[in-house]
């Protein structure tokens, strides 16, 4: 705030004569420069009466009064002899709340003369500053219209740019900025008028296999067909390819039913996934769609794109060329697995993997020669998970290796015992044949054993024969180093479906496990009889032994005595069971006769 003195002082500092008067005309201030105008120091609380003739304070008042009554007025009066002034005054309102005004002399001037003389400048400046005013004008106007061109060019630039930008330029559809920009569009269009829309994402199927089997220039052209072939059907709202083989499509289809919509895709798919030629071969072009419809399935834009994805998965999972709806069942499906993933990761970082044990008992004598230890997984809230799912589940997530040895360090501590004083010969854990093939395999499970101080040579390692491990060198030699260091081989499930016979001349193998559904589905097909006596022959010529698993029945379990299997497992002998069960059976088994024994009933 500033005090009465200051503001004073700066009045004081003004220039311009500025005074202040009440609404009875008498003057209630005046700066320094207003007292050296008019030349008397005491007029404060006097009025005009006592100053100027009384025409001067007919004009002077009449101004006052204007002022008073709340205007602004301006005028150019003598104020003394031969002066003239050039006055502004403005309304105020005083402390006991009556008007008052403050008054400016802008100019004062001493003669006629001048007064001419200022008339004219004043004339003068205001035509001056018309012209500058109307140059001005133009001038702006020029401006504008530059600036109006230049915007346009920029908005042009920025257009072409923002397409560049969406663009594929392979195929000359949208990318995935584009297919989100579209997507943000439709959506935004048709919460306006209430309306529906379809979103497709689509994958070629074995695109991998044409490029690889054709080349990339064709692969680029199957690609770009697809996309023209995308473009040129009608109610499509827009064509973006995501990436690789992937597309996404966005189609208007207010108003139609889900069944409509399909019908609508599969005439898309026909339309779409035919062989294309291209440098005069003919290449199968077919692929999978997923599609979810907004707003019904979602309003929510990342969600819509994740269960189209969803769907797409579905689809794929389904074999070539299927097309899937959305379901919320698939978004449960998701979240369970998502669920059991992130449960995994945690479980195997913790070592929470428990394992079980299933019998494997000598064919002639009915005595337990080793057991097959089996992976045991309980998730905190979903409970128990089958083995068959949770192992695929690790090998995707890339951590079956680490799973394979905690069950590996388990069951080296848990049958430690049995193993050393001869109760039981061997035990074999499960490897999937993507542990077989990866660098360092052999050398860390020998590792463990030794870690552990178990024998290698009480230990096989159950393997799935696939064309993978064939053709990998790694496998084999992996195989070959734990061979050498006394470990035994089995071909897992052997007989099911993947087995190749070379790979039994090519391998270091030991066992063959025969599928339990070759055993199992005898009575349908007994034609498989003469296939188990081959696959026994077989063996023996490799001199390897034979295991017949997932015996379930008397029958079967005669059966494959009788065919002359070395040894037998199922669950008719016994079910995988815990280390306690485990160990009373070993025990029953050395206390008395072992054969027709009560089989072992608990399970793990
Ligand atoms: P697998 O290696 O063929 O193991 C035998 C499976 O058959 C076990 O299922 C066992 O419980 C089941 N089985 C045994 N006898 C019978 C029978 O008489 N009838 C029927 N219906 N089934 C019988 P499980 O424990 O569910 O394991 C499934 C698969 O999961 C295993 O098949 C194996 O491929 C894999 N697996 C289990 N544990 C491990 C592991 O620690 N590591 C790896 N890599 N895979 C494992
Ligand atoms: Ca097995
Ligand atoms: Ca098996």
């Amino acid at each position: 705030m500033l005090s009465a003195t200051e503001i004073k002082q700066m009045l004081d500092a003004l220039p311009l004569p500025v005074f202040a008067k009440a609404s009875d005309h008498t003057w209630i201030y005046g700066n320094e420069a207003f007292v050296d105008l008019i030349g008397i120091a005491d007029f404060i609380g006097r009025d005009d009466t006592s100053l100027f003739d009384e025409e001067q304070i007919d004009v002077f008042w009449r101004e006052d009064d204007l002022v008073f009554s709340g205007q602004t007025s301006t005028s150019f009066e003598e104020i003394g002899e031969g002066t003239f002034a050039l006055t502004r005054k403005f309304p105020i309102t005083l402390e006991d709340g009556k008007p008052g005004l403050i008054g400016v002399i802008i100019e004062a001037v001493a003669s006629p003369e001048d007064l001419r003389k200022m008339r004219l400048e004043h004339k003068t400046a205001q035509e001056t500053n018309n012209l500058l005013l109307s140059q001005l004008q133009s001038k702006a106007d020029d401006h504008a219209k530059q600036y109006e061109k230049r915007l346009r060019d920029l908005e042009r630039d920025r257009e072409n740019a923002q397409s560049l930008a969406q663009t594929d330029p392979l195929t000359k559809v949208g990318n995935r900025l584009g297919f989100q920009a579209d997507l943000q569009l439709l959506s935004k269009r048709y919460d306006e008028t209430f309306g529906s829309f379809t979103l497709a994402y689509i994958d070629l199927d074995d695109f991998k296999h044409i490029n690889d089997t054709f080349g990339h220039r064709m692969g680029d052209r199957v690609l770009c067909q697809v996309a023209d072939r995308l473009k040129s059907i009608g109610d499509i709202f827009s064509v973006s390819r995501l990436g690789g083989d992937e597309f996404a499509v966005l189609l208007e289809c207010d108003g139609q039913s889900t069944q409509q919509v399909e019908g609508q895709l599969k005439r898309m798919a026909d339309h779409v996934f035919r062989p294309v030629t291209e440098f005069k071969r003919d290449v199968d072009a077919s692929g999978s769609l997923g599609l979810t419809r907004y707003p019904f399935d979602t309003k929510n834009l990342s969600e819509l794109k994740h269960y189209a994805d969803l769907a797409l998965m579905k689809a794929k999972n389904a074999g070539k060329g299927h097309i899937r709806i959305f379901e919320a069942s698939d978004y449960a499906d998701d979240l369970r697995l998502r669920q059991l993933e992130a449960g995994l990761r945690t479980a195997i970082e913790q070592g929470q993997i428990s394992a079980v044990y299933q019998p494997i008992f000598d064919a002639r004598e009915g005595r337990i020669q080793g057991v097959e230890v089996l992976a045991r997984w309980t998730h905190p809230d979903l409970g128990p998970i089958l083995p068959d799912e949770f192992i695929l589940i690790a090998g995707r997530l890339g951590l079956l290796v680490h799973l394979d040895q905690i069950v590996l360090r388990r069951a080296c501590t848990e049958l430690a015992e049995f193993i050393e004083n001869g109760s039981i010969d061997y035990f074999s854990v499960n490897a999937s044949p993507s542990d077989v093939a990866s660098l360092g395999y052999a050398r860390n499970l020998l590792d463990i054993l030794e870690e552990c101080k178990v024998d290698p040579g009480s230990v096989l390692i159950e393997i799935i024969e696939t064309a993978v491990m064939e053709k990998s060198r790694t496998a084999r030699s992996n195989l070959e180093e734990l061979s050498a260091a006394g470990i035994k081989i089995a071909l897992d499930d052997f007989g099911s479906g993947y087995a190749n016979y070379r790979t039994l001349l090519d391998l270091p193998v030991n066992v063959l496990k025969v599928d339990r559904s070759l055993i199992n589905t005898i009575n349908e097909r007994p034609h498989l009889i003469d296939f188990l006596v081959s696959i026994i022959h077989m063996a023996k010529a490799l001199g390897a032994s034979t295991v017949c698993e997932g015996i379930a029945t008397e029958e079967e379990k005669i059966l494959a005595e009788t065919l002359g299997f070395d040894a037998l497992q199922g669950f008719l002998l016994s079910r995988p069971v815990s280390l306690a069960p485990l160990r009373k059976a070993i025990q029953r088994q050395e206390e008395g006769p072992v054969l027709d024994r009560e089989p072992v009933r608990k399970t793990g």
